[in-house]
């Protein structure tokens, strides 16, 4: 079965009518760009930053971050790399900053720690913008976006970087790309505020790790209530198909970066529910395109539409087991 797997891997994912899926990886590692995975996949759909500022002794400067930043989007010519600003706090505290709260996970994480510190956030953004500089495969994602304001803020300190970069570009006979902008719809709040995401951003992401845990008001981490976190709770199954829904009727391009992409039971729920685009750890790519390839697009909107009516997520679970397992 390995070797079934593994066969295909130069290819691009489809399913078994020849539904075009899109898959993407999610890195953070540079050990993550050099992997053979590399030549099936579409692009980076996360590049989670936090890790190489996790990996320092104190803050890496703009140069530092610009030349980490240009290796990752070197490695993906004409594909591409999204790369998330810094997203540290709640699970992620760094070394060289403590933060002490007693709800970290509904404290100063992502997006609210870098508004609030927007030398850090610009010295980002220009490090990215620097780096993307004549290769012009990235785009910017935004993390823990609870609301407008927070967007609309975020994209003023960005248009401030991009104005400085462009004129550093300028001066060396270069010209700066503008990269596309999207958030991470990952807190309940933004889910109900998608049309103003309409002209506001280029694309959404759906990060269901989080989603899950608000939604459910359970700690992704705690092994105590590990049971209660269920990512095929009916709720997080009609979030998920609200927001493609919707992001479809308002013409955004969507896609999941959260674990639920790379889980085959959760793929084909997704891509049964209207996604198509996916990102994933690279040990997953292989089997969801296996998983895919012999699954029909019809069958999988079938399965989509009766896990939608569902009461309980164990019977979520249950019909996507048996659909995986009817077809080896
Ligand atoms: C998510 O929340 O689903 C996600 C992809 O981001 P992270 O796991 O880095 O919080
Ligand atoms: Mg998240």
């Amino acid at each position: 079965l390995a070797a079934l797997v593994e066969q295909d891997l130069d290819k691009a994912a489809e399913t078994e009518d020849q539904e075009r899926i899109y898959l993407y990886l999610n890195a953070g590692l540079s050990a993550d760009t050099n992997i053979a995975v590399n030549k099936g996949v579409d692009g980076v759909g996360l590049y989670r930053t936090e890790v190489p500022f996790l990996m320092q002794r104190s803050f890496p400067s703009e140069e530092e971050q610009a030349a980490q930043y240009r290796s990752i989007l070197a490695s993906y010519p004409g594909k591409s790399v999204v790369m998330r600003t810094l997203d540290i706090g709640g699970d992620k505290p760094l070394p060289y900053l403590t933060i002490e709260e007693d709800n970290p996970f509904l404290g100063w994480r992502g997006i609210r720690f870098t508004l609030d510190h927007p030398e850090i956030f610009l010295i980002q953004v220009r490090a990215m913008l620097k780096a993307s500089i004549g290769l012009d495969n990235m785009d910017i994602l935004l993390p823990m976006i609870s609301g407008i304001p927070e967007l609309d803020e975020s994209k003023a300190l960005i248009e401030r970087a991009f104005h400085e970069v462009s004129a550093y570009a300028a001066s060396k006979g270069q010209v700066l790309k503008r990269p596309k902008l999207g958030i991470m719809i990952e807190v309940p709040s933004i889910v109900y505020q998608l049309p103003a995401l309409k002209g506001r951003v280029d694309f959404i992401s759906v990060g269901s790790n989080d989603l899950t845990q608000y939604l459910l008001a359970v700690d992704r981490n705690n092994s105590r209530v590990a049971s209660v976190y269920d990512t095929f709770h009916p709720a997080v199954i009609q979030a998920l198909k609200h927001i493609q829904d919707t992001s479809r009727a308002l013409s955004i391009p969507v896609s999941v970066c959260g674990e639920l992409a790379g889980d085959p039971l959760g793929a084909i729920l997704l891509v049964g529910m209207g996604y198509r685009s996916l990102s994933m750890n690279t040990r997953n790519v292989a089997k969801i395109k296996y998983v895919l390839r012999h699954a029909s697009l019809a069958d999988m909107t079938q399965l989509a539409y009766q896990a939608l009516q569902a009461t309980f997520g164990q019977d979520v679970r249950q019909m996507a087991t048996a659909f995986v397992e009817q077809r080896g």
